[in-house]
């Protein structure tokens, strides 16, 4: 029989009895009914072997023409994923022959009878192979990616993640409420995906970049306790790990303040850890102040799985002849250091080179840098600093002989932002970092508010809505930028896996934030009017948070990228190589609309 004229079997009564990742030496002499892809096969003329796979696993099969003759001549046509029903008898394998890497490696399957169910063309890449392909083919074939066994695992774990997260909402006593997917565009600081209305031609909806607004009234509803597990959407520039429709596990509490978001997240999470990673957290969950997270790591998501912390020296080499210190001291600005121990001899002119290079590339003015030896200082900068200075620095940032000293002199955003850099960079390089470490921290007291220089105004640091802390009601007038919010983000292994904040519930304070925050009453109105006035019909307090869902899936599955575990994910020009979305449309689509394009798009 030859490819061509093969013919595929309809399945009729076949059932299957197991899949293919379960048979074991007990089921030996059983009788046992598969189906599954072809992963491989290997024809010796005689017995066809072929590793026949599911997404459970894999089991051997065997077509012997002494056991079965016409199944065996059938299955000489089989390729690569083809799609087979067999059944057969379990054996065992022949002594020597076995497979202890997988778990039916004891047994194979000798197949009495076969149906072939589809055959397939050739697929643009292997199945069962590493990942060789472009990352574009690999989306635009995505199903057949998603059959790799590594990539569905990933998808089962988040499911599981998924189901563990509901369970633990609902027994709290909170309730899954859908919120409009065509809204109006509510305010987190990114661009909105519009919608036009063919009803209302001219008028947009917007895609929600977060259901913020709706479930603040829900609490206005009296719901108490809200959770959604929800798909948000925000055209952003897709800078490395980002999306532009994306999950978030998105809850909402009445009469609650920090300490009941941060006290259920917390829960929450031990439990996640506990029922899908099988390992305990250790609760509570450290907090770091903002502002302290900034001082000594550089970063509002401190990745805290190693030391490396930043020391400030300013105050210790404002008076040294060191000419680069004294002025940017003098300044304002701040000179801060890393000392990496015992780490010297890791520390060639190249990787110094390199460091400085990323320094520079951050918008630094370069690094400099000491190796800490019994006598002083093995550094270009040696001869600036007295005996007694050195001492001090030493003091400060615990420095002893064979460590090595990185400082850097600048503003003090570019300080922080070019160390807290550096910080992670070291780490990879020196392998600081053990992959099977998972470190919470919470970030709290964040600013409320922060200056756009590119605009010239305030605007908010979390978003519109969040509190301030009360004693700092009073800075509002005097000095906005100082007061302090009642945020919170929950921060794992470095990256940002949630933030969420107690809500503004009373109108007059929500007038006052828009007014820092420019945005003029009529503004105000025509934006988030409907919130407006809902605060005014006996808002409870309340408080919510988002997570992260796709990066929490992604750090929790070892992920490296969030891609990994969406099914179908978008490139970096937010595209979709398997749907080609987005697409030009029909004129007569846009006539319906109202649209017309102009002519250069
Ligand atoms: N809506 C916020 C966000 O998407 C989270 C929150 O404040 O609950 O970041």
């Amino acid at each position: 029989m030859t490819n061509d004229t093969f013919h595929i079997d309809a399945l009729e009564d076949w059932k299957r009895t197991h899949d293919c990742g379960s048979l074991r030496a007990i089921h030996i002499g059983e009788e046992a009914l598969l189906m599954g892809w072809v992963n491989t096969r290997r024809d010796f003329g005689n017995l066809i072997f072929i590793d026949l796979r599911d997404r459970e696993g894999i089991t051997q099969i065997v077509f012997d023409p002494q056991v079965d003759e016409e199944s065996h001549g059938r299955a000489h046509i089989l390729r690569s994923e083809w799609v087979i029903a067999v059944k057969g008898k379990v054996s065992a394998r022949l002594a020597g022959q076995e497979n202890p890497k997988l778990p039916t490696g004891a047994v194979e399957l000798k197949i009495t009878g076969i149906k072939i169910l589809n055959k397939t063309e050739t697929p643009p890449f292997q199945v069962d192979g590493a990942v060789d392909a472009s990352e574009t083919l690999r989306l635009k074939y995505r199903y057949l990616e998603l059959r790799r066994k590594r990539v569905f695992e990933n998808f089962r774990r988040r499911h599981l993640i998924t189901s563990c997260i509901r369970d633990y909402l609902n027994r709290n006593g909170f309730l899954e409420v859908e919120t409009p997917f065509l809204t109006k565009s509510t305010p987190e600081g990114a661009r909105d995906y519009l919608v036009p209305s063919r009803v209302q031609k001219g008028h947009f909806y917007a895609l929600p970049q977060s259901p913020q607004l709706f479930k603040q009234l829900l609490m206005v509803a009296g719901f108490e306790r809200y959770y959604q597990i929800v798909r948000c959407f925000r055209d952003e520039d897709l800078r490395a790990d980002r999306q532009p429709e994306f999950t978030q596990v998105d809850l909402e509490m009445s009469f609650a303040d920090e300490e009941t978001i941060i006290g259920i997240i917390e829960e929450m999470m031990a439990d996640l850890f506990q029922k899908v990673m099988g390992r305990p957290i250790s609760l509570p969950i450290p907090r770091l102040e903002y502002k302290d997270a900034m001082e000594r790591f550089g970063t509002d998501r401190p990745d805290t799985r190693f030391g490396l912390e930043m020391k400030d020296i300013t105050d210790l080499v404002r008076a040294s002849n060191f000419q680069v210190f004294k002025s940017v001291a003098e300044s304002g600005g701040r000179i801060k250091t890393i000392c990496v121990e015992k780490s010297a001899s890791s520390f060639s002119r190249k990787v110094l080179d390199e460091m400085s290079q990323i320094a520079v590339s951050m918008g630094g003015k370069g690094l400099s840098s000491a190796k800490i030896t019994e006598d002083g200082w093995q550094s270009s900068l040696d001869k600036f600093f007295s005996k007694e200075e050195k001492k001090e620095i030493s003091r400060k940032v615990g420095a002893s002989p064979g460590d090595m000293l990185l400082m850097m002199a600048d503003k003090p955003k570019v300080v922080n932002q070019v160390l807290g850099m550096l910080r992670l960079e070291i780490a990879k390089r020196l392998n600081l970092i053990k992959s099977d470490v998972f470190s919470f921290v919470w970030v709290v007291k964040f600013p409320l508010l922060e200056y756009n220089e590119a605009e010239g105004r305030l605007e908010a640091v979390h978003h519109p809505f969040t509190a301030p802390m009360e004693e700092d009601i009073p800075l509002l007038h005097e000095h906005p930028e100082r007061a302090r919010a009642r945020a919170y983000d929950i921060v794992l292994n470095g990256s940002e896996v949630g933030g969420g904040s107690v809500r503004i519930h009373r109108t007059t304070l929500q007038d006052e934030v828009f007014r820092l925050l420019g945005i003029s009453k009529e503004d105000a109105e025509m934006k988030f009017g409907f919130l407006l006035e809902a605060l005014r019909y006996g808002a409870p307090p309340h408080a919510g948070i988002a997570l992260g869902f796709d990066r929490l899936v992604a750090i929790l599955t070892g992920a490296e990228s969030i891609r990994e575990v969406i099914a179908f994910p978008k490139t970096q020009t937010a595209s979709c190589p398997l749907t080609d979305a987005p697409s030009k449309v029909d004129p007569s689509q846009l006539d319906e609309l109202g649209l017309c394009l102009k002519e250069d798009s």
